[in-house]
């Protein structure tokens, strides 16, 4: 036998019977947006590696150690895109977006990290981004922390909490950095090796190290929010105002810096308990400087992505029930019968909405053709036999209910059956 080939670590397949919940969270997620009156914007997988160490940061996890980079035959250097909101924006520049309006703006696809593959952690991963351009205030920070709360409660899903902090204007910033890298600097040898290195690379991304041993240290670091300067925390304190009235509960992290270089103000994560090390299930923020510093104009920009897998780990722990057998199974029996069964089987998908047939091919016997209609799952046999083909009728047989007596209806009759059995959930 031939050597069996095998997925990439990191990188998975969503089999057939986890596409159903895959299909209903990307419909949820679809509808909320819409609501909100957000536009899709489909975007390159592969972009220029340029644009990602121009944007994410050069020092950042990602530009460092996690980006699928490779050059084309062509000789350019190109990469699978880490995350979505560096190509929208591209996109929006290149195409004009941006002048004299706002954006509202969406995304959905697979991204590409280099990571240790775990639980919630993957080498191929599914975001959908939400990106709202032109809008400088705190208006729309609560809208976009308003449409995934939204999310959530469509989801049924329960147990999050949103953290929210401010990492101010990039000059607070840098002078928030200078006292906290004397601050670690004074306290060296209780940094890890990790921290030793980002004290010189990016110092704020030691607030986020996850390493016990750093708690200590981290718990008296000088706090982001004691460095704002005064727009910034008019914006937060507005912020909080908003979501307050509008009924959202947030914990203030100020230890929440986010790993991507282009944040200002505003940031923001979902997280959960249930999903053990990897509870973030939304992040997102602020990012006024990004789209001048690829070449735009100056005009502030505010998104999130969600981390799809994550979701779908959620939404399986709670079991939905999802209804993906078909309605019917057609059996066919006779040469006649299957030359009318296509045909019918056309009709009834013209005739009922929604309807799930499945036809029977590769012919078979009756007592055949009825087991693979019940291992398929159907509610229904549809059968058509010499007799009903002579009679221009159908039979029908429930495979489910407790009431399953076979009945025969006349041809004409099958579609409004079916489709009061559809209505009635069957
Ligand atoms: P983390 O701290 O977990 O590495 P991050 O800050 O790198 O997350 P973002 O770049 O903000 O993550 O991505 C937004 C969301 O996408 C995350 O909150 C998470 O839900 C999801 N995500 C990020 N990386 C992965 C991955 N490798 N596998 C699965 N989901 C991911
Ligand atoms: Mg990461």
């Amino acid at each position: 036998m031939a050597k069996q080939l095998q997925a990439i670590r990191g990188m998975n397949d969503i089999l057939p019977d986890e596409s159903a919940l895959w299909q209903r969270l990307e419909a949820v997620v679809r509808e909320v947006l819409s609501a909100y009156d957000y536009q899709e914007i489909r975007l390159p997988i592969v972009e220029k590696t340029e644009l990602f160490a121009r944007s994410i940061g050069e020092v950042t996890d990602i530009v460092e150690k996690e980006m699928y980079t490779f050059n084309d035959r062509g000789g350019d250097s190109l990469t699978l895109r880490p995350e979505g909101t560096a190509g929208c924006v591209r996109a929006c520049i290149e195409h004009g977006l941006l002048h004299h309006q706002t954006q509202r703006l969406w995304y959905a696809g697979p991204m590409f990290r280099y990571e240790r593959p775990q639980k919630g952690r993957y080498r191929q991963f599914h975001q959908v981004g939400a990106e709202a351009y032109g809008m400088e205030g705190p208006d729309i920070d609560a809208e976009l922390i308003c449409l995934s709360a939204r999310l959530w409660q469509r989801l049924g899903i329960r147990q999050v909490t949103l953290q929210l902090n401010s990492l101010g204007s990039s000059a607070a910033r840098a002078a928030y950095r200078e006292r906290l890298v004397a601050y670690f600097t004074a306290r060296h040898s209780e940094l890890d090796e990790d921290s030793q290195r980002r004290l010189r690379s990016n110092p704020l991304r030691i607030l986020d190290s996850k390493n016990p041993a750093l708690r200590p240290l981290l718990a008296e670091a000088p706090s982001l929010l004691d460095h704002l300067d005064p727009e910034s925390l008019a914006h937060f304190e507005a912020l909080k105002a908003l979501l307050d009235t509008a009924g959202i509960p947030y914990e203030i992290n100020p230890k929440l810096v986010r790993g991507l270089d282009y944040y200002c103000k505003t940031v923001f994560e979902w997280v959960t308990e249930t999903l053990g090390a990897q509870g973030t299930i939304c992040a997102g923020g602020r990012y006024d400087g990004l789209i001048e510093q690829l070449g735009g104009q100056a005009v502030s920009g505010v998104g999130f992505a969600l981390g799809l897998e994550r979701l779908i780990a959620m939404l399986a722990a709670n079991k939905p029930a999802i209804e993906t057998a078909p309605h019917a199974y057609l059996i066919m029996v006779g040469d006649a019968a299957q030359r009318h069964g296509l045909a019918l089987a056309e009709r009834l998908r013209d005739q009922v909405p929604g309807l799930r047939l499945r036809m029977n091919c590769g012919g078979g016997g009756f007592k055949a053709q009825f087991r693979r209609a019940d291992t398929s799952g159907a509610h229904f046999a549809l059968i058509l036999g010499e007799n009903e083909v002579a009679t221009e009728s159908v039979s029908i047989k429930p495979l489910r209910a407790t009431e399953n007596q076979q009945h025969t209806l006349a041809g004409d009759q099958v579609a409004a059956y079916l489709r009061a059995a559809i209505l009635e959930k069957l």
